[in-house]
């Protein structure tokens, strides 16, 4: 794992599943590791980042079956970081100053669905005038506690699009990104958001046709858009241009990797010999997002924006006054 004041890149080994033991792969690295310490070595400083007014991004990379979902999901004794971090946000906050609203959607091939609320249909995404990206229409529902939150994530999840393909018979084809928004005295105060990537393989691995072979193409085409934003942010250097507009994932994210936010980066590999490929790719994937470098400012009021825009067009007036 590395850090610095703004990302964290870590790397997570699952153990070796039934097929892999049964087709004798060998083991080429062991795991020690359970939920509790992922969250408290990777995403548990984030939280008193966001209850200070900042914004905060976790993201789960990796190929399918290498367990981006149990990390950020879990299971029901095993919760992942979703409901770890709500339940870490509830304990430093006082419900009389702050609320919490959570908002959950998945981009399936290029298309943005509301998974609290199927009927909402096809959402797109909208730039307002001070470049905040949002998703009209997506629906945001208050969360008091944490069996609520568990009882949300469940009843989204249960939506997200899910086909079988050669490598995994639950592969998520979709990517799923859990808003967890934080009000103080009903301004909005931090965000954090925490995205379950689509599996990072490419289309040949999972023997894909047709249909399939579709969705891996628009799949490739938001880590491609990721993977060339990472890229651009990574070089660090001064007037590059960083393109976050060629998928929805990358402009959903532009905040998150480019700005305004504290962002760990949690990359997801087998410890099995047989996935060397995607292990490589997926740890020099990695390697480049540490690479990134990002200012950080705390949220402010959009007051003190206006304020900004007035001072700027009276500067501008002055300047034609004493050029005229
Ligand atoms: P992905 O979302 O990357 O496609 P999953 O999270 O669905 O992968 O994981 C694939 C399988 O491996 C699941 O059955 C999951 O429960 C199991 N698994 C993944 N990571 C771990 C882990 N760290 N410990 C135990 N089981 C795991
Ligand atoms: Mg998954």
């Amino acid at each position: 794992m590395t850090t610095n004041s703004q990302l964290t890149v870590a790397v997570r080994i699952r153990p070796l599943n039934d097929i892999e033991k049964q087709r004798k792969s060998i083991q080429c690295v062991h795991p020690l590791d359970n939920q509790e310490e992922v969250h408290a070595a990777t995403t548990a400083p984030l939280m008193d980042f966001v209850v200070a007014g900042y914004n905060a991004t976790v993201f789960a990379y990796g190929p399918t079956g290498s367990g981006k979902t149990y990390t950020m999901v879990g299971q029901e004794k095993r919760p992942g970081l979703m409901m770890l971090l709500t339940r870490d946000l509830y304990e430093k906050i006082n419900p009389h100053e702050f609320t919490v609203y959570l908002s959950y959607l998945e981009i399936y091939n290029e298309v943005i669905r509301d998974l609290l609320n199927p009927n909402a249909g096809v959402l797109d995404l909208l730039e307002d005038e001070r470049g905040n990206v949002q998703v009209p229409g997506l629906s945001r529902v208050k969360a008091p506690n944490t069996s609520r939150i568990m009882q949300i994530l469940q009843e989204g999840n249960s939506r997200r699009t899910q086909e079988p393909t050669a490598a995994n018979k639950n592969s998520s084809r979709s990517h799923a990104l859990l808003q967890v928004t934080l009000y103080k005295n009903s301004v909005q105060h931090g965000k954090l958001f925490l995205i379950d990537l689509a599996g990072s393989e490419r289309a040949s691995q999972t023997q894909n046709r047709g249909k399939r072979l579709k969705e891996g193409a628009a799949i490739n085409r938001s880590l491609l858009a990721l993977g060339n934003v990472i890229n651009a942010l990574s070089t660090g250097s001064k007037g590059r241009y960083v393109n976050y507009r060629d998928s929805k994932l990358t402009r959903l994210l532009k905040d998150s990797l480019g700005g305004n936010s504290k962002t760990c980066m949690i990359a997801h590999v087998t410890p099995s010999s047989f996935n060397y490929d995607e292990t490589y790719n997926t740890l020099v994937y990695a390697n480049r997002a540490k690479n990134i470098t990002t200012r950080i400012a705390q949220n402010r009021p959009a007051s003190a924006d206006q304020q900004y825009v007035e001072a700027i067009k009276e500067m501008q007036k002055d300047a034609l006054r004493k050029s005229n």
